[in-house]
């Protein structure tokens, strides 16, 4: 099976996220995404899976909808796991941009020094940034954080 690729609704930005620190192609709703009608079509033409915890969605011809029963963002995202059967690869963790879903490009420090933190310019690690919103990504504590929870939930 082709892997799916995500949509969440706005109630759900932090899992979006998760889901693209997974490895994962998951966006979430964009300003201009607010209508339910906007929204399903976006994620009917890209392809998407839309999650959501809304259980008053119309059904729409060609459009995977993901109704999420849980509240707290790591039991929603092992309700997505388990509901597709998705075994995350470790080593996709942290490959694309939290924001956009992008595939993340690794930058030389040299390259991105005057946009670093002070404190961060000093780190020996690997420097990546997101091609599509220019964000940039180092390792760090919330590298450590973020594979402490998802050993936690037995992701790691
Ligand atoms: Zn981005």
């Amino acid at each position: 099976m082709e892997e799916p690729r995500f949509l969440a609704d706005r109630m759900l930005a932090k899992l979006a996220r998760w889901l693209a620190f997974l490895g994962y192609d998951a966006r979430r709703a964009a300003d201009d995404e607010v209508d339910d009608a906007v929204l399903m079509e976006a994620a009917r033409r890209e392809g998407r899976v839309l999650l959501t915890r809304d259980r008053r969605m119309p059904p729409v011809k060609g459009l995977t909808v993901l109704v999420l029963r849980e509240e707290a963002f790591e039991a929603q995202l092992a309700e997505v796991l388990a509901a597709l059967k998705l075994k995350p690869d470790p080593a996709r963790f942290f490959t694309r941009c939290s924001l956009c879903a992008a595939r993340l490009e690794e930058v030389r420090r040299e390259d991105v020094l005057s946009e670093l933190p002070e404190k961060v310019r000093a780190y020996d690690t690997r420097f990546t940034r997101c091609p599509a919103c220019r964000r940039l990504y180092w390792s760090g504590t919330h590298v450590e954080r973020a594979l402490a929870l998802l050993a936690k939930l037995g992701l790691g």
